[in-house]
């Protein structure tokens, strides 16, 4: 069995524990393997495995790999998330090319994904990235701004808006970990509670996926602890 095999197995058996833990069915927690750096052996490897949804973070990197994997593998595609910082002259190759995107952060983007999203395709899957640490550099939408933001997205056609993503600062202690995810729930049920159809909670990493699954991830976002530490750039 590839390291990779094996990795997935012992993150699928936490994601198993922390549901259980929490007296939250297993099936309620998609995994995204992060394969952002990776080779596309090494996504090919996780295919093998059984993994099916991977996450991206920078666009060209993204589809190149796409388009190498549709080679390898037309039968078995796998889902494509996007989940990197995205600026409007890139909108186009992600709304061609990937499923999901989980950093919407400005309505400019969403528009022009929107716009840009292929007749033949069902409309993208987005998610709105919330800053719940509230720190000036970290990206995402302040929370005072969510509620607007997300009912013009939500009329948006070529969009289906499902959930609300967040990449807290690390913290110390498990604690420490459920604070920002807790938060970025709360606001998620208040936008439920307006008539948001939203069932999406993108949240938790290889560090924190526990307590990102006590306060209620749907989807949690790894990469170290399926594919390795990645080289620094
Ligand atoms: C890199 C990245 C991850 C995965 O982080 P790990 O700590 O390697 O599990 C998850 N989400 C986003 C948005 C990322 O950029």
């Amino acid at each position: 069995m590839s390291a990779i095999a094996l990795n997935l197995q012992v993150v699928r058996q936490k994601i198993i524990t922390a549901c259980a833990k929490s007296g939250r069915q297993t099936g309620a927690v998609r995994l995204l393997a992060v394969s952002k750096t990776r080779p596309v052996a090494d996504v090919w490897a996780a295919i093998l495995a059984g993994q099916s949804d991977f996450g991206e973070n920078y666009v060209q990197e993204g589809v190149g790999k796409i388009l190498a994997l549709r080679e390898l593998s037309p039968l078995a595609e796998p889902v494509w998330h996007f989940i990197g910082p995205l600026q409007s002259n890139k909108t186009r190759l992600v709304a061609e090319h990937f499923t999901w995107v989980h950093s919407i952060e400005r309505f400019k983007i969403a528009e022009r994904l929107s716009a840009q999203r292929p007749e033949h395709l069902p409309p993208l899957q987005v998610c709105i990235q919330v800053n719940v640490s509230g720190e000036a550099s970290k990206s995402g939408c302040a929370p005072a701004d969510l509620p607007e933001l997300c009912r013009k997205v939500a009329a948006l056609p070529r969009l289906t808006l499902r959930g609300l993503m967040c990449i807290p600062a690390p913290a110390a202690d498990f604690a420490a970990q459920c604070q920002p995810f807790a938060a970025l729930r709360r606001m998620f049920l208040d936008l439920q509670g307006e008539g948001l159809p939203l069932d999406t909670l993108s949240m938790g990493m290889s560090d924190d996926l526990e307590a990102a699954i006590h306060e209620g991830a749907t989807c949690v976002r790894v990469g170290t602890a399926i594919f390795g530490a990645r080289k620094k750039s």
